[in-house]
């Protein structure tokens, strides 16, 4: 190695760096913390030639996906301020899910809870098509809304779980016959145990909240790593985010 003296630097200069918009490490950004009502704005353009449209099926029927990586923050509770301006990763679609309404239950998407409470459409014509579907949250382009984060995780049976090691990593575990999966190179691994944790229960709440490790209360801050507590699981689950709630902005 030369010594510094015999480089021969001269005076020449490298493009200004500028340290404010240096993105964060790893490109992991955390997620909205939970339960708290934040204001978002949809993409200028959500039309069917945009680029957010996805189809998946399930039990034989074909679903339509609004998958946004752009769904801004515009307004947040002050803890959360720092969040505003903010493009989120979202996504809705239009399989109906059983929602409880009085002692029935009825079966309403995602999809249809936005085009009436933020479309404003009083009425979804009978047996809507997924062109429909699309047509109708088309419209919501660029509007802004208001919704609730929740966070849910779940301790998925189809999919390899990862462990916390004596190390403090996390990684799979071989097994073989019931409860393990095959990975894509070919290795039989321990998978989740199907239990699923609602941020709604006060149990999910107590195991997800961060405390203050002099007193031992609640931050107020939850945590997007749990460990599954169903017994010899202990599986390290990652928080999903979703939105419900949606209200329009009133102006
Ligand atoms: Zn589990």
């Amino acid at each position: 190695m030369p010594k510094l003296s015999e480089l021969g630097l001269g005076k020449e200069t490298l493009d200004t760096v500028d340290f404010d918009t240096m993105p964060k490490q790893g490109g992991r950004v955390p997620l909205l913390q939970p339960g708290h009502d934040f204001t978002f704005q949809f993409p200028a353009d959500l039309g069917p030639n945009a680029d957010y449209w996805d189809t998946f099926q399930y039990e034989g029927k074909t679903y339509v996906s609004l998958v946004l990586t752009n769904l801004k923050v515009v307004q947040a509770p002050k803890r959360f301020e720092d969040r505003v301006g903010e493009e989120i990763k979202w996504r809705a679609n239009n399989m109906r899910m059983e929602r409880k309404r009085g002692d029935t239950t009825v079966s309403f998407s995602t999809a249809d809870y936005l085009i009436k409470e933020i479309g404003g459409v009083a009425k979804l014509q009978a047996k809507p098509t997924n062109q429909l579907y699309i047509q109708e949250l088309s419209k919501l382009a660029g509007k802004a809304f208001i919704a609730k984060t929740v966070w849910n995780w779940r301790c998925d049976k189809k999919r390899p779980a990862m462990f916390v090691q004596e190390d403090g990593s996390a990684s799979m575990v071989e097994g073989a016959g019931e409860g393990s999966v095959t990975t894509d190179d070919g290795q039989q691994v321990q998978a989740g145990c199907g239990n699923r944790y609602s941020f709604f229960k006060a149990e999910t709440r107590a195991l997800a909240a961060e405390r203050d490790e002099q007193s031992g209360q609640p931050t107020g801050i939850y945590k997007e790593v749990i460990l599954c507590t169903k017994a010899e699981c202990g599986a390290r689950l990652y928080a999903n985010f979703d939105l419900e709630n949606f209200r329009p902005v009133v102006k």
